[in-house]
């Protein structure tokens, strides 16, 4: 029997890469609903709605009817890319700008409303992974399992930083934890923050885990 399966989490857990490992070992479809909010970022951006010194927030919400988004898989591909208005924007949406502006985007009541309805269609037919942060909460509530991925905030504070530095800033590890701990206290104490554990989703903390400990042990849950 096929089941609908929620993993969310913190950013920089690694949980994007343990969903699509086990979507693609089960045979089920692997949807990476941070894409979508990326996408309407980078829709904003394309459209001058949002700059450094300028967020048009009314601008986006009368252009959401215009923004279509599609998931779409070729076989040389291995995972299925995101395209905006029939643009593939997979490579795009990754990139820093994108990331900087994501949030604000996402903390748009009628963004969530419209990405929120277009995942829980995707998730009408069973077997299916999801990840994000709302998932377990918001977007399948009767989801079969519902994973909830942490680290130390040292641990993850550790990956961002080997990132930074790989990319040449010059930075102080202190700085990178001092703001992935505010962060998470924003992140957990807004009312109206995605990213909430729910209360039937079990928890899993990789900050001593490697990939492939984290794949068995999801696995295991799935077949349980
Ligand atoms: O998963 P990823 O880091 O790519 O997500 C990018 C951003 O999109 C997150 O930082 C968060 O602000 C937002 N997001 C969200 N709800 C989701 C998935 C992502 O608000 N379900």
């Amino acid at each position: 029997k096929k089941i609908t399966i929620a993993i969310d989490g913190y950013s920089s857990t690694g949980k994007s890469t343990v969903a699509k490992q086990l979507a693609d070992y089960l045979g089920y479809v692997y949807v990476d609903s941070g894409a979508m909010y990326r996408a309407v970022t980078l829709y904003a951006m394309q459209q001058g709605i949002i700059s450094d010194n300028h967020f048009d927030v009314e601008k986006l919400k009368e252009s959401l009817p215009s923004i279509h988004l599609r998931f779409l898989k070729e076989a040389a591909w291995n995972k299925a890319h995101i395209f905006l208005n029939g643009k593939d924007v997979e490579d795009k949406i990754r990139n820093l700008e994108v990331s900087e502006f994501v949030s604000p985007i996402a903390t748009i009541h009628e963004v969530r409303v419209k990405l929120v309805a277009q995942q829980q269609k995707m998730g009408l037919e069973k077997g299916v992974v999801m990840d994000g942060r709302d998932i377990g909460t918001v977007v399948f509530p009767n989801a079969e399992l519902k994973i909830f991925m942490n680290a130390s905030a040292k641990e993850r504070a550790q990956r961002r930083y080997q990132e930074l530095v790989a990319r040449g800033d010059d930075i102080q590890f202190n700085d990178v934890l001092k703001n992935i701990e505010e962060r998470d206290y924003i992140d957990t104490t807004r009312d109206d923050s995605p990213l909430r554990k729910a209360s039937d989703a079990i928890e899993i903390d990789n900050s001593d885990m490697n990939l492939e400990d984290q794949f068995h042990t999801v696995l295991q849950l799935a077949k349980d």
